[in-house]
């Protein structure tokens, strides 16, 4: 079968992020040192060899990039400083945008403006929702007495209804994406004869991958994998209170510090921030290969999330001290950080990352199981 090449793909790459991809002379080096590599997926000097080849459709149907946790061993040792660990990072930016039907993970990945605008005209939308056109009247509750009433002044049932068109939406994009995905990896190589029963088989590899991002651990700094997985459960575990639970959450008892929901939501609390500290450390010290290239799209992420981290707290302290019309600012404020990061970042943009990795492990091993033993050899060298 011919094989198409595209001479300007590097150019497309470039718009993903700086990339120093023509300094390889392909030595391999990189993918001798790469934790994560074996003799199925040998990147990052196949993929690489594919992006200096123009081979843009071989690419979209790789999984490697998704493979590479990023722990920057083989830009350490490049003897050519390509940097493979950042083109790694680059390409998973560009696959995201091929999986996502919609052209937005593209805009937002290759235009600052793009994303901002996104972010401020969501924002807007959210605010003049929850103040001026709240019927409760939150712009004139200055005056407010008695105590703070947030399900009077946001009735729980109403916000309950957005909660859930927004859970709806977010997920339909990105389960849509990634059934595009599965297409490009596993349906469009028509050289994989995968049974049906496989994939009930290896599916616990997409769970436990999901849940412990255990492959971080064969990465030298084992601290990256903790605070990572500690961010993430935070985040998890807060969309999971705020989007799928609203009505246990949001409540106007305040409850002892024991209680469930407030253990609960301290955690979320504790993981976001002891994460957020690591992450913002990180990428303004520059400290190591993995934060020495940071994209918009990193500071963006960390910074709706730090937003979203300290509104919650403000609102959470304001509610238990008993001021309501601080409260109810804060609330909106709240709304109005929240709900475009998740809009944006989850089915679109960097958290799209969480979902992408555990199904690439679960397809690479489904890919695995497809190929007859003796011929594994041939079809991975292709
Ligand atoms: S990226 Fe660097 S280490 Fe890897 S093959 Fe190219 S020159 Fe060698
Ligand atoms: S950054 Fe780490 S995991 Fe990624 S390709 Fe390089 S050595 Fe492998």
């Amino acid at each position: 079968m011919a094989i198409r090449v595209n001479p300007g793909f590097i150019d497309v790459l470039d718009r993903f992020g700086k990339e120093n991809i023509q300094l390889c002379y392909q030595c391999g080096d990189c993918s001798a040192v790469c934790p994560h590599a074996d003799e199925f997926n040998r990147f990052p000097r196949r993929p690489i060899r594919q992006l200096q080849m123009g081979l843009e459709k071989k690419l979209e149907t790789s999984l490697d990039p998704w493979l590479c946790y990023y722990c920057g061993d083989c830009s350490d040792l490049c003897p050519r400083d390509a940097d493979p660990g950042d083109t790694m990072m680059i390409l998973r930016r560009y696959l995201t945008s091929v999986y996502d039907w919609t052209g937005l993970s593209r805009r937002f990945y290759t235009s600052h403006w793009w994303e901002l605008a996104a972010i401020v005209i969501i924002s807007i939308l959210i605010a003049l929702l929850f103040s001026v056109f709240n019927p409760h009247g939150i712009v004139t509750s200055l005056t407010s007495e008695g105590g703070v009433k947030v399900n009077e002044m946001f009735p729980v049932e109403t916000v309950n209804i957005g909660a859930h068109i927004m859970l709806i939406s977010i997920a339909s994009f990105l389960v849509s994406n990634i059934i595009r995905m599965w297409y490009f990896t596993i349906l469009k190589d028509k050289s994989l004869k995968i049974s049906f029963i496989s994939y009930f088989k290896q599916i616990w590899q997409l769970i436990v991958h999901f849940a412990t991002q255990i492959r971080f651990n064969k990465c030298k700094d084992k601290s990256y994998w903790i605070f990572h997985w500690v961010l993430m459960s935070g985040y998890t575990l807060m969309f999971i209170l705020i989007v799928g639970n609203l009505k246990w959450f949001q409540t106007d008892n305040i409850y002892l510090w024991y209680h469930p929901q407030r253990i609960l939501g301290y955690y979320a609390t504790f993981g976001l921030f002891i994460g957020l500290v690591f992450f913002f450390w990180g990428r303004i010290k520059k400290a190591g290969q993995k934060f020495k290239l940071s994209h918009f799209s990193d500071w963006i992420f960390i910074v709706l999330l730090f937003m979203t981290t300290a509104s919650g707290i403000r609102l959470h302290v304001f509610r238990i001290e008993g001021m309501p019309v601080a409260t109810y600012y804060s609330y909106v404020i709240h709304m109005a950080v929240l709900v475009p990061m998740l809009a944006i970042e989850v089915p679109f943009s960097k958290w799209s990352h969480l979902a992408y990795r555990p199904f690439a492990v679960y397809f690479s091993e489904l890919r695995k199981t497809a190929i007859p033993i003796g011929k594994r050899e041939s079809i991975y060298k292709k």
